[in-house]
């Protein structure tokens, strides 16, 4: 059985298929679908629930969305919700033209930031005794009608690498190899697909999904 995706992103994609392997994750542009919402949102719940209304607005059948993202605690909470447009400390919400700064030039300028932070004497407001403290956090939306949804917001706890010599790691996506998973000496990108989906921000907002999703689609 299939269920709709909201997002363009063929990694999320490939995570959402093994989080939930009986069914057929499909993303709108398989089926020709032109979809790009705006994320007007100030959240990631907001953001969440936007992409999965417009998605539901056109099929019409159960959706999930999901918006993500990583937070600084040093830098309080850059890039967020603008993570996959962040652009460095002179565009934090990326920039003015739209245009996508690539990933490599993203982890380099999130590093390069915090360094800076730190350098200033900035105090980190979460974890007073870890100044490279970040989480990434997923707001998870399975939107069955305008009037039935449900959203799970996780998190998954890590710490910035100090430069970008020690990036590391083949797997996952994103600013995957310049984190240190929380409690470990290897990066996000280090880990099997399956040690990430049991830790994830979007693994572990999938879990607390899976029976209303299950019980919505009546599988
Ligand atoms: P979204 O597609 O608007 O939700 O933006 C998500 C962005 O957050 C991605 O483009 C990545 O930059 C970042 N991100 C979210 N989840 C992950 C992850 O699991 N690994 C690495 N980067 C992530």
């Amino acid at each position: 059985m299939k269920i709709y995706l909201a997002s363009g992103n063929l990694h999320k994609q490939k995570e959402m298929a093994e989080l939930f392997p009986e069914y057929e994750i499909i993303i709108p542009s398989q089926e020709g679908i032109a979809f790009d919402p705006e994320e007007t949102g100030s959240s990631f719940l907001e953001n969440s629930l936007i992409k999965a209304k417009a998605l539901w607005d056109i099929v019409k059948q159960p959706v999930l969305a999901d918006d993500s993202g990583i937070c600084v605690d040093i830098l309080e909470g850059i890039p967020g919700i603008y993570s996959a447009r962040y652009g460095g400390k002179q565009y934090p919400k990326g920039k003015p033209n739209g245009e996508k700064t690539p990933q490599q030039e993203q982890n380099k300028s999130l590093i390069e930031q915090t360094n800076e932070a730190i350098a200033m004497g900035k105090e980190n407001p979460v974890y007073p005794n870890n100044k490279r403290s970040c989480r990434y956090v997923c707001a998870m939306t399975l939107y069955v009608g305008p009037d039935r949804f449900y959203v799970a917001q996780e998190t998954m706890e890590g710490s910035l690498i100090d430069n970008l010599e020690q990036a590391r790691g083949q797997g996952g996506f994103g600013y995957d190899p310049i984190v240190i998973l929380q409690g470990t000496d290897k990066t996000i990108a280090q880990l099997s697909a399956e040690e990430k989906n049991a830790v994830s921000h979007r693994g572990k907002a999938a879990k607390a999904l899976y029976h209303l999703v299950k019980n919505s689609l009546h599988i």
